[in-house]
């Protein structure tokens, strides 16, 4: 009965998990769509909680203490760890979060072949099956969410690592994985070892991968791993028989998927290559020539900004990761109204891979309140750069590189960025000439139509809010 009841509630969840990802879909409707999505999990942890308690062999007593011990503390750790986080570093925290999922799923995938090996059969090969490719999954998403978590937080170095024959060495991993599986099936007696031995490939293969991407092309690497770790939940829905599981892990694989592609579309890279490590191999290293061999940079200061915005009548602001840092949204938005109040036309040029995750500018921007509808995407803006008379790049600088362009041999060639330089007149403001996550050096910064404006992006804002 509480079976049947428990699966009733979780075709409910699943339901309302797909309502929250189309709420999702866009900003206006977000804030329903999380709550659609909280609204499910809720109901899908109770529902989960009655199927363990009437399908334990232990007293109900023991199985609900077990686990209402477990969730509160991992609640404990999980509210305090979201109310702390800085809003820079979510990347971060979202990278760590998937290698719990790969690593919940190699812990399914061993738990459940243990189990199973005490029954007769092993379970069958269906299931040898699902238990093999749960745990490489699982693996894989694990190490590769590690790295990916290191190079996020500066704690590893951007620059791809690039051993000899890298590329052989990933399909050696999966012939060599695709070869214990065969053995795994003919002979689960001594499947442990198979599995053990994939295991430890497998983890080798989830470094390696990511470690191989370079810099620029991380955004990707943080939606595929997105991807793997829904593929990796719905895997170990298979080994459970959790249908929710396995529906949740879908929606999660699929629209990481999707974003993977999307951002790929973006950055104007394929993403085999991106994850075979073809691009932003020389990330870092090659690019970031001194400054000096651009030419000479302008300086500006916040006054002169403010004069250049007293006489304006159009002007973009493309914000970036230093904007986050700078948490300079607040007084960018005061900027932003009282500018719109004496008639200025401002826009926000967004780009995909501004800021360290997919999304992360319109965040920040909705946060402070910004109208949505003067929020536009790269596309929108790009052919507008021309009729505009002040650019403002708040902390941003990869996204907004002309080398990307122009410079075939710069590793983030090829990637379309907001095309500032065609404005009136630019204005960057960061806090010294240094390099964006790229490692590449920006022309941008010795164009004649660019002035720095060095100092803290808030800061900076502030002086010009009241400058005005
Ligand atoms: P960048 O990382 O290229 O540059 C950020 C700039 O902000 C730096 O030049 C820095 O210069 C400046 N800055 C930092 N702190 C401050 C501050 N307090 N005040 C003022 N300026 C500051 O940013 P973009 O957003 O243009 O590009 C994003 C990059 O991150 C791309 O290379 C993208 O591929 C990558 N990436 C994106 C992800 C995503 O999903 N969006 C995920 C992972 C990586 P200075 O130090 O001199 O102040």
């Amino acid at each position: 009965m509480l079976t049947q009841l428990a699966q009733a509630v979780y075709v409910v969840a699943a339901v309302l998990f797909i309502l929250s990802l189309a709420g999702l879909s866009k900003q206006t409707s977000a804030r329903r769509g999380v709550t659609l999505g909280m609204v499910g999990m809720a109901l899908a942890l109770v529902a989960t909680i009655m199927l363990a308690a009437d399908q334990s062999q232990r007293p109900v007593g023991v199985t609900i203490s077990l686990i209402v011990v477990v969730l509160l503390i991992g609640a404990a750790v999980g509210a305090w760890r979201a109310r702390s986080v800085e809003m820079t570093q979510m990347p971060e925290l979202i990278a760590i979060l998937h290698s719990f999922v790969g690593l919940a799923a190699v812990a399914v995938g061993f738990d459940s072949f243990l189990t199973e090996r005490v029954h007769a059969g092993y379970g069958g090969s269906v299931h040898l099956v699902e238990v093999f490719l749960g745990v490489l999954i699982g693996a894989v998403t694990f190490t590769g969410s590690i790295v990916a978590f290191l190079k996020l937080s500066a704690r590893m170095r951007s620059a791809p690592l690039t051993l000899p024959g890298r590329n052989w060495l990933n399909l050696g991993a999966l012939v060599a994985s695709a070869g214990l599986l065969v053995w795994f099936v003919v002979a689960p007696a001594q499947g442990l070892v198979a599995l053990g031995v994939m295991t430890v490939i497998a983890l080798l293969l989830g470094f390696h991968m990511v470690a191989a991407i370079g810099g620029g092309d991380m955004p990707v690497v943080v939606s595929m791993l997105n991807s793997y770790s829904g593929w990796a939940a719905a895997a170990a829905g298979f080994m459970l028989g959790n249908d929710l599981l396995i529906v949740t892990g879908a929606l999660v694989g699929s629209s990481g998927a999707i974003l993977s592609y999307i951002m790929c579309k973006a950055m104007n890279r394929s993403f085999v290559s991106v994850i075979l490590g073809g691009f932003g191999s020389d990330g870092g290293a090659v690019a970031a020539g001194p400054a000096a061999e651009q030419g000479e940079h302008r300086e500006i200061l916040a006054d002169g900004v403010a004069d250049l915005l007293r006489g304006a009548r159009s002007v973009v602001i493309t914000p970036g990761y230093g904007m986050a840092v700078a948490k300079a949204q607040y007084p960018v938005a005061e900027l932003v109204s009282r500018l719109r109040a004496a008639g200025v036309d401002v826009r926000f040029g967004v780009h995909p891979v501004a800021g360290r995750l997919p999304g992360h500018m319109n965040v920040l921007l909705a946060e402070a309140k910004v109208p949505y509808d003067i929020v536009l995407e790269m596309d929108e803006v790009n052919d507008d750069f021309e009729r505009t008379d002040v650019v403002l790049v708040i902390g941003a600088n990869d996204t907004v590189n002309p080398a990307a362009l122009e410079d075939p041999s710069s590793p983030i060639a090829g990637m379309p960025v907001l095309e500032v330089w065609h404005a009136k007149q630019v204005i960057v403001f960061k806090r010294s000439m240094a390099t964006g996550y790229a490692g590449v050096q920006n022309p941008l910064f010795f164009r004649e139509n660019t002035h720095m404006l060095f100092g803290d992006a808030k800061d900076q804002v502030e002086k010009i809010v009241q400058a005005l």
